[in-house]
């Protein structure tokens, strides 16, 4: 039976897609090589996200006297950990099982090559073939760990995300190479966990999409944590050594070596085409991502693509919202993606997260603008949470009064994001956050004084 459309990958785009589409009455296939979820479910977001959990724990033990206990010691067993972490990871895939089959997705495991606009050549893991038909294809495949080719990289206890997610004994030492998010993220868990680590990093500055000024305050708190982190370093070899391996590098002031039990490769992700076929049928791409038009359709019409196989800010939720829009353009419904208005959250101690314009980005766009911070040392619901290190930082339009980048570095940050992210996605104005009356004590209060600021109203600063 002929599909109205072909689905390959069911990672957080692919599988988000495939139910949009059959809530839209498609007749839709959702191919997938291994495991639905993607890597975000499986060997990213959410796995990471559970060890996160098993760190901030450790944290909190180790500071539970000040909160008026005596504990007489305490051992972290990482199988157990790991264990926990699995079963997240399996009620999640389960929820998303049940729902493709509620919806009607047929989902077909193998891995998918195109044939032509319309066939799909599915070959499962014993070596069987079969072709699937469909009036649409939409690719959805993802990216893998960026395999850096430095002599050395093979070496045992040269790992990628991968298999540090799968870690049931912790190093000693680790030094991760790569300080984008992911890298920062591992910093921080093996550190709270006992783990001493370096972070060496070629570019000048670590977490390229984040505001510069709470860049720096992080670095303050990733001090405090213990973790080293070396930017400015190219990396030339790594060898082995009497305690394990060694990242030998070229340095700002010349050769420079860094010793771990463990070494971590952290350098970013390449897109995942391996297998599609597209040189044979003439789908456009590049080592950045296939390439798309504006309602993602590819060089070849009928052909769509979405996620991180096409590049671009590399995160699930953008995968997911790709996968949407995508689906709802197919089916005659537009609608587009503000790609200003994507917030990103780094999983570090405390928390980073961020949406719309930086101040630097703001500069540069000649736009004028008021800034005001409020810092939650002043904030009654994060002082008694013992978590007092941190800010939230506003950006409006001088002019407009619209907030145009919201920064936090904090507790919960995460979450509190997402009032910043309503507010620049709606281009709501500081009175639109200064007359929403906000919980006391809340976290929330600190984004209603930060924006109080920028009017010069703040009460507690
Ligand atoms: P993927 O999730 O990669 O899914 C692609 C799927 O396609 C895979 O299941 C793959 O098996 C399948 N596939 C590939 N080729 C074929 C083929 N030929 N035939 C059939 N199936 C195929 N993002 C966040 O937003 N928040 C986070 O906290 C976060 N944490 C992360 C932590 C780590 C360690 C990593 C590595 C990534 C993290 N990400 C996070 C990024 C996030 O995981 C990705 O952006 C997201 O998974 C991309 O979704 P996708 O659907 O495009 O691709």
């Amino acid at each position: 039976m002929e599909k109205d459309i072909i689905i390959i990958g069911g990672g957080p785009g692919g599988y988000v897609a495939a139910i949009r589409a059959a809530q839209l009455g498609a007749k839709v296939a959702l191919i997938e090589a291994d495991q639905i979820g993607g890597t975000c479910l499986n060997r990213g977001c959410i796995p990471t996200k559970a060890l996160y959990k098993t760190a901030e724990i450790m944290q909190t033990l180790n500071k539970s006297a000040d909160f008026g206990f005596q504990l007489d010691g305490f051992q972290l067993k990482m199988e157990k950990a790991q264990e926990r972490k699995r079963e997240v990871v399996t009620r999640l895939r389960t929820g998303v099982d049940k729902l493709l089959e509620g919806n009607g997705v047929e989902v077909i495991s193998g891995k998918g090559s195109l044939v032509d606009s319309h066939t799909v050549l599915v070959t499962d893991g014993d070596g069987n073939t079969q072709s699937v038909q469909g009036k649409n294809i939409l690719l959805a495949t993802g990216s893998i760990p960026k395999r850096i080719t430095n002599p050395g990289v093979d070496l045992p206890g040269v790992i990628t995300t991968n298999e540090a997610l799968e870690l049931e004994e912790l190093p000693k030492s680790m030094v991760i190479i790569g300080g984008g998010v992911t890298g920062i993220e591992f910093a921080s868990i093996l550190q709270s966990l006992g783990t001493q680590v370096t972070v060496v990093k070629y570019s000048p500055r670590i977490l390229p999409p984040i505001d510069e000024e709470v860049i720096k305050r992080a670095l303050i708190s990733f001090r405090k944590l213990g973790f080293k982190i070396e930017t400015g370093i190219k990396i030339k070899e790594i060898v082995q050594s009497e305690t394990g391996l060694k990242v030998l590098a070229e340095g700002k002031k010349g050769p420079q070596d860094f010793a771990g039990e463990m070494v971590l490769l952290s350098a970013g992700r390449s897109i995942n085409v391996d297998g599609l076929n597209l040189d044979g049928i003439g789908v456009a791409y590049d080592e950045f991502g296939i390439k798309v038009n504006s309602h993602y359709e590819t060089s070849v019409p009928g052909i769509y693509a979405i996620g991180d196989v096409i590049g671009g800010q590399m995160l699930a939720h953008v995968a997911s919202d790709e996968g949407k829009t995508v689906i709802e353009h197919i089916f005659g419904i537009e609608t587009q993606i503000n790609y200003d208005a994507v917030p990103t959250c780094v999983f570090s101690f405390p928390e980073i997260a961020s949406v719309g314009l930086t101040e630097e980005e703001t500069k540069k766009r000649g736009i004028s603008y008021k800034v005001s911070k409020f810092m939650f040392a002043a904030n009654g619901k994060a002082l008694t949470l013992g978590e007092g290190d941190g800010l939230v930082k506003i950006i409006a339009n001088e002019a407009t009064h619209k907030i145009l980048g919201v920064h936090i570095l904090g507790p919960h940050a995460s979450d509190l994001i997402h009032e910043g992210a309503l507010a620049v996605t709606n281009g709501l104005t500081t009175a639109d956050i200064i007359c929403t009356i906000h919980a006391h004590p809340t976290l929330a209060e600190s984004f209603q004084e930060a924006v109080l600021g920028v009017e010069g109203r703040a009460i507690h600063m």
